[in-house]
């Protein structure tokens, strides 16, 4: 996914080759804008460009839209589309070839926007008569266990659902910035289970956990899991051992200081990422930790002294 080299130069040329010269570009955000060939020719009949650049691209995110009339002629979606639609068998044929994991049914492929499991139940919001039954004892015994303080669940919204799609599961929802959901995790508290997380589809590589509780400019934690992150304060989840753009590119504008603590079984992944970001601006930001044994994040208690954190040569 996100870990792979891509030539941006050569889908630029691509892109140039289709659409002729660029208007604008700022080639660290990957945001490169040409005049819409669909305005131009289509609508107002031009053999030419029409000089207003209104087709914006983000080869980093792999999207293209045009401000004027993507909703009134479907210019928008993803490159493949875009090179598939305005360009030749053999443009299309060299951007394969760069981007192989590019294809006809991911380039058509639409998430719903994901809302939360109509039985989900926030701890915060259960009623007195709710907590007396078995269903919630259980849940709620599966968050002690872990933890898991009230004030968590408080800050977190965390809930649980005992039936339906999520049956059995402790749901951590996200929002971003703006307070809007835009994902959720899915643990099953149940100790045997088929399935340990049972997550909703989404773009996962735009989405930053729990974005509106980031201080960005403050010391930043980046851990592998959810539930590792409501663990430490400032802490943002990569969701896998990887970092997407998305989250390195916010780190690379704001961040001041960031740690790394991937669980024990994955120090090699930590290692890799404090080289991948301890890069630039990031120079000398960076500091990873060690957890010893079989620990995870939960058993530190928010009590960092009990980990070392350096900064690797
Ligand atoms: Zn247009």
């Amino acid at each position: 996914m996100v870990e792979q080299e891509v030539d941006y130069s050569a889908v630029i040329e691509i892109l140039e080759d289709i659409l002729g010269d660029y208007k604008m570009h700022n080639d660290y955000k990957g945001q490169i804008s040409f005049d819409c060939p669909v305005c131009s020719q289509e609508i107002k009949g031009l053999d030419h460009g029409d000089g207003k650049g209104n087709l914006e691209i983000n080869y980093k995110y792999n999207v293209f839209k045009c401000w004027v009339c993507s909703e009134s002629h479907e210019t928008h979606g993803s490159i493949y589309k875009l090179i598939k639609k305005f360009g030749n068998p053999r443009q299309l044929k060299k951007y394969e070839l760069l981007k192989p994991d590019e294809t006809e049914e991911r380039a058509n492929r639409v998430y719903k926007k994901v809302k939360l499991p109509k039985e989900f139940i926030s701890f915060k919001d259960a009623s007195a008569g709710l907590k007396m039954t078995p269903q919630y004892k259980q849940a709620y015994n599966y968050i002690k266990n872990r933890n898991i303080t009230d004030m968590m669940l408080q800050m977190y919204n965390i809930g649980f659902c005992y039936s339906g799609e999520y049956e059995n599961r402790i749901i951590i929802p996200s929002y971003d910035e703006n307070k809007y959901l835009n994902y959720f995790v899915a643990r099953s508290y149940l100790t045997k289970t088929k399935l340990k997380y049972k997550n909703p589809e989404a773009q996962k590589e735009t989405i930053i956990f729990n974005e509106h509780l980031i201080k960005w400019d403050e010391p930043i934690y980046i851990v592998e899991g959810a539930f590792d992150s409501i663990f430490l304060p400032n802490a943002v989840p990569m969701l896998g051992k990887f970092m997407s753009d998305n989250l390195f590119n916010k780190l690379y504008d704001n961040a001041k200081k960031i740690t790394i603590i991937l669980d024990p079984d994955a120090w090699n992944d930590a290692e890799r990422l404090y080289h991948k970001i301890n890069c630039g601006k990031l120079m000398g930001k960076v500091w990873i930790a060690k957890l010893e044994g079989d620990k995870d994040i939960a058993d530190l208690q928010g009590n960092l002294d009990l980990i070392t954190i350096k900064q690797l040569d």
